[in-house]
């Protein structure tokens, strides 16, 4: 008998009709004799149209929905999850109670639409579980020290999911979705991706940090920090398949690198539309010019990704970074301010039609020449680079979005990657 997590996407929940089969896969593990935390998300869409009402509150008002009734609106998809399960389970004779984030409580800080969570009380969850219930917590969301709901980012229950494994030290996390694994790059957009048995956490973390949304990246900082034993697996199969067969399917996430991941020069190729890129041109080239750029970036709380300075001429310089497309308008706003005419730049340039392609894997500490494989299938494709970043286990390019399915289908390819086992 173990305490297993599982968490079921929106796609998942998407339907009575799938809720139930939810029911019938959860009461499976139970009667295994397994303690059962169940971690929904709201139903598949749910969460965007909930946003999209506030939305069109405030829409030709001139003002933002506060942050902090976004997250009243947006939990409450989860709540109506929460509560379906739990009848579901009950309704096919498994006892199950239902909480909300504040109730566990999932305690959080305040930074409304993004808050992190920064501890979560076992005692209730631990006491249900000790009376054989199923016990079902809300995905996505928790409470500030005020009691004001909050809500961890768009993709959130993945985290929430992960993080009430480390509190509770489950012996298992699993993150059922609407594919059978993590995959060598998202299967709807290249169909030859292949799965990947293992992946390891270093290799998970860039890859979500880099756009693949199949985690959470909060999700997988979580996984590392508390060790916890997580794995990505399919909610589309026949509920009732053999437990033993459904536990060792999809994709585990592991501490440990074998022979065979190092041998792979790639494991993954990620993509995001999530950026947009601003360049200054004519800046002086002088000391301190990145710091009066950046400065007052960082202190209206912008987080800046890729940077890139040019060769000087004539003692200026173009000066281009990105940050979230989200940020983009915000950030435009503090350089026209005060930037602009502190710094002399000829001019403040937006482009927010750019997209980010990586290569993540292990394998690149060990094997040479696989930027250069990168770059010559992208001038292969005529597609221009504007920009690049390395570390030791990815190579990413910024280039323009209309070329991102084709550049990730052409390194998809040149890196052999529907071979991947
Ligand atoms: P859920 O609602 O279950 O949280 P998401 O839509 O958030 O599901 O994440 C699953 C989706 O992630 C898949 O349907 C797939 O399109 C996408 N995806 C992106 N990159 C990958 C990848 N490398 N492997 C698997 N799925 C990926
Ligand atoms: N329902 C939330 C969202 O759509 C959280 C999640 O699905 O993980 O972002
Ligand atoms: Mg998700």
């Amino acid at each position: 008998m173990a305490l297993i997590v599982h968490k079921y996407g929106g796609t998942s929940m998407g339907s009575v009709e799938r809720i139930r089969n939810v029911a019938k896969r959860v009461a499976k593990w139970h009667r295994a004799g397994h303690q059962m935390v169940v971690v929904p998300s709201a139903m598949s869409g749910e969460t965007n149209r909930l946003l999209k009402l506030a939305g069109d509150i405030v829409e030709g008002s001139g003002r933002g929905a506060s942050p902090r009734e976004l997250d009243m609106i947006a939990s409450t998809g989860e709540q109506v999850s929460i509560g379906l399960l739990s009848i579901a389970l009950q309704a096919i004779g498994v006892q199950a109670v239902s909480y909300a984030g504040w109730q566990v409580p999932v305690k959080t800080d305040s930074s409304f639409t993004k808050a992190r969570i920064e501890s979560i009380d076992d005692a209730r969850i631990r006491a249900d579980l000790d009376a054989g219930k199923v016990v079902i917590v809300a995905g996505f969301q928790g409470v500030d020290a005020d009691g004001h709901i909050t809500t961890l980012g768009r993709g959130g229950s993945d985290t929430s999911a992960v993080a009430v494994a480390a509190a509770l030290k489950a012996a298992e996390c699993l993150i059922y979705t609407d594919v059978d694994g993590v995959y060598t790059t998202d299967p709807r957009i290249v169909p030859e991706a292949k799965r990947l048995e293992k992946v390891t956490f270093e290799e998970m973390l860039e890859m979500a940090s880099l756009g693949s949304k199949v985690l959470q990246i909060r999700s997988v900082e979580f996984a590392g920090k508390y060790k916890v034993k997580t794995r990505v697996l399919s909610s589309m199969t026949d509920p009732d398949i053999d437990l033993n067969i459904e536990a060792t399917s999809g994709t585990l996430i592991t501490f440990e690198e074998d022979e065979a991941m190092e041998k792979a020069v790639i494991s993954g190729i990620a993509f995001n539309r999530d950026e947009a890129k601003i360049t200054l041109t004519q800046v002086p080239d002088r000391p301190g010019i990145a710091f009066s750029i950046l400065g007052p970036v960082a202190a209206a709380n912008i987080d800046v990704d890729m940077i890139i300075q040019n060769q000087s001429i004539n003692g200026t310089t173009d000066f281009s970074f990105t940050v979230h497309r989200n940020e983009f308008a915000k950030t435009m706003d503090v350089l026209n301010g005060s930037v602009k005419d502190a710094i002399k730049a000829k001019e403040i340039l937006g482009d927010n039609k750019i997209a980010k392609v990586s290569l993540v894997g292990i394998g690149m500490r060990s094997h040479v020449g696989i930027a250069s494989l990168m770059f010559e299938t992208l001038a292969k494709e005529g597609i221009n680079i504007q920009m690049i970043s390395t570390s030791e286990i990815k190579t990413s390019v910024v280039i323009d979005d209309k070329y991102m399915e084709l550049a990730v289908r052409a390194l998809h390819k040149a890196f052999g990657l529907e071979q991947a086992a």
